[in-house]
């Protein structure tokens, strides 16, 4: 209707069509007429008196702030992200890393002590009300405990009084004492990889001896309720298994507490990688019924890139100087670039221990190409509705389906322009039918490195 002040209007059925506008925080249900009125209205400001009164009112003929951010200088992150190892107790047969496939690798105190001593530095400096420490990457963190648990520690003694938040990505399968440990440590909560149903979860997730891993989650998620622990939970979705996906959902709604539950097609990556396709339509369909089963519980249902409320050029924190050291101790900006053997680890690693600030050396060349990344540089995007709030999805994602060159979309987009059509209607019929205006109703989980994902 009009890209230039990102203003769409989005075809429905029968002649009717949705109007949103980002940057405006507003969207509402039009007819035809009222589609073919409002340019005039808004590059000239002319038009018919209702029309103009009802863009005035709605707020489209102010002009909205950017949500453009870019970083500059050198980089000062103050929160660290440690892949601990990369051997996993599963074996996932849609795991992105193939974990326990190669010779294990695992992160030493020292590279750990140096990316701790770093971000909480420059918290202190740059007065941070906390530093941030968070586990994930490559293999099961757990798997290191010694690590986990004596790193931490040094944090929490090395910030003294500044507060440190740390964080977990996790495949559940843990001792008791290591739940015991969680709970009274992981203070920025934990997300677990969980499929739904049993039988779902079982076929894709067994342990490294080959069982089910699925009683030994749901009794970590039983445990994690009991003691009001914050978790969210993931669902990766292959092909086969999209019939289910509902029951799936309704499942775990049913005997657990998720603060979120997250859906995502399985990613053709990693020992996935040739299986069958899960971005299709029925996968639409299905995460659309169980959207639906999800509101009974009073959930909405996250997929990473239809984020209606947030409005953003990152899609994660590639853009914006993540901070992830390997077990080597170099640095990474991309969860899924856990390793310098992977593909794209000449894109996503821009730094490695020696004598620079703190401790290391950048490649400033490569953190300002990834700084470079935000969806207003992608001529793809321009004119893409859900731009904003997909803020061009996952950059390993689109490098692995389109390779090194100009980003040239993917089926992902589809799914993403459907959930934030669907995510737009209901919000516009909770505030009455008529109008929605957005009130930034969320901010991406720092645990999968805003809004990130992948299959673990
Ligand atoms: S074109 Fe695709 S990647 Fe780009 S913003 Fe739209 S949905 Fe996201
Ligand atoms: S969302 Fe994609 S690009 Fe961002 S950290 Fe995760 S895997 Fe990497």
């Amino acid at each position: 209707m009009n890209e230039a002040q990102d203003i769409f209007a989005i075809p429905l059925e029968d002649e009717a069509y949705l109007v949103y506008a980002p940057l405006h925080g507003v969207a509402f249900a039009a007819t035809k007429g009222l589609v073919g009125a409002l340019p005039g209205v808004l590059t000239e400001g002319e038009g018919e008196d209702s029309v103009v009164a009802f863009a005035r009112e709605a707020g489209l003929l102010r002009t909205p702030p950017s949500p453009v951010t870019h970083r500059r200088g050198d980089p000062s992150p103050t929160e660290v992200t440690l892949f601990l190892t990369t051997a996993c107790n599963l074996r996932c047969t849609y795991c992105y890393a193939s974990a326990g496939d190669a010779p294990a690798t695992f992160m030493t105190m020292d590279v750990a002590k140096r990316g701790i001593d770093f971000v909480i530095d420059n918290a202190r400096r740059e007065g941070a009300p906390f530093a941030g420490v968070n586990y994930h990457g490559g293999g099961e963190p757990s798997v290191h405990w010694k690590l986990m648990t004596e790193s931490l520690a040094y944090a929490r003694e090395r910030a003294g009084d500044l507060e440190v938040i740390a964080a977990s990505a996790g495949n559940g399968v843990f001792t008791d004492r290591q739940i015991d440990w969680m709970i009274a440590n992981l203070n920025g909560g934990m997300s677990l990889s969980f499929d739904g149903l049993p039988e779902v979860h079982d076929k894709h997730r067994p342990t490294a001896q080959g069982k089910g891993s699925s009683p030994r989650v749901m009794r970590t998620m039983r445990r994690f309720t009991e003691a009001d622990f914050p978790y969210a939970v993931r669902l990766t979705v292959t092909a086969e298994q999209i019939p289910l996906l509902p029951d799936s959902v309704e499942f775990i709604l049913s005997n657990f507490t998720p603060k979120r539950v997250q859906v995502e097609p399985a990613y053709q990556l990693g020992r996935h990688e040739g299986k069958p396709d899960a971005e299709t339509e029925d996968f639409i369909a299905a995460y659309r019924e169980a959207q639906a089963r999800a509101a009974r519980f009073g959930h909405e249902l996250i997929y990473s890139a239809a984020r209606v409320g947030t409005l953003t050029n990152h899609f994660c924190g590639v853009t914006q100087d993540n901070f992830c050291l390997s077990p080597s101790g170099n640095v990474s900006a991309c969860f899924e670039a856990f390793s310098e053997d992977n593909e794209f680890a000449d894109v996503f690693f821009y730094g490695s221990s020696g004598p620079g600030p703190g401790g290391y050396t950048f490649d400033m060349d490569a953190l300002e190409k990834l700084r470079g990344l935000g969806v207003e540089q992608r001529s793809f995007c321009d004119g893409c509705f859900a731009k904003w709030n997909c803020a061009g999805d996952c950059y390993h994602k689109s490098l692995a389906a389109n390779g090194r060159g100009e980003f040239a979309g993917s089926q992902r987009c589809h799914i993403t322009r459907e959930l934030v059509k669907d995510q737009l209607l209901s919000r516009i019929a909770d505030s009455g039918g008529l109008i929605w205006r957005d009130g930034r109703d969320g901010e991406p989980c720092a645990v999968h490195g805003d809004g990130g994902d992948r299959n673990e």
